[in-house]
């Protein structure tokens, strides 16, 4: 995939509704302006929960990983942490866990387009499906705009 290095380029991706929670690679410029809005609200996490995340996909996840926003289980109303996250996603086969290291630690930078949508989840405490809002979670190379 080509990388987004404009900022026209990029706010004609966001402001397009089809582009609503795809995932773009974008230069170091565009992902410090928009993730830098996004960290006045990460609740990062500490040791612990990293290396719970690096059990799970066998990378650190990085300086600077956090929560943004709150989501929770709409089944056992568990709020999810970022590991939960992480866990749901390979559990619900959204990602690969090679896929999910390579976004905190290959050369790239990514910025998903924020959505009010939501998206099908498996939750990793009752492995229930269920909705899930989109983007709530930052990396040090992968955060939402
Ligand atoms: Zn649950």
């Amino acid at each position: 995939m080509k990388k987004v290095d404009s900022f026209t380029a990029f706010e004609k991706i966001r402001s397009d509704p089809n582009n609503a929670g795809r995932t773009f690679s974008v230069s170091k410029d565009i992902f410090d302006h928009f993730s830098e809005k996004l960290r006045q609200s990460t609740r990062e996490i500490g040791a612990k929960e990293a290396s719970e995340i690096e059990d799970l996909i066998g990378a650190d996840p990085g300086k600077g990983a956090g929560t943004t926003r709150d989501a929770t289980c709409e089944k056992c109303n568990t709020a999810f942490s970022l590991s939960d996250h992480v866990a749901s996603a390979l559990l619900a086969g959204k990602h690969t866990a090679p896929e999910m290291a390579s976004f905190f630690q290959g050369n790239d930078y990514w910025l998903t387009v924020d959505t009010k949508e939501k998206r099908e989840t498996i939750c990793p405490h009752c492995y229930r499906r269920g909705v899930i809002i989109h983007c709530c979670y930052i990396f040090s190379r992968y955060a939402y705009a």
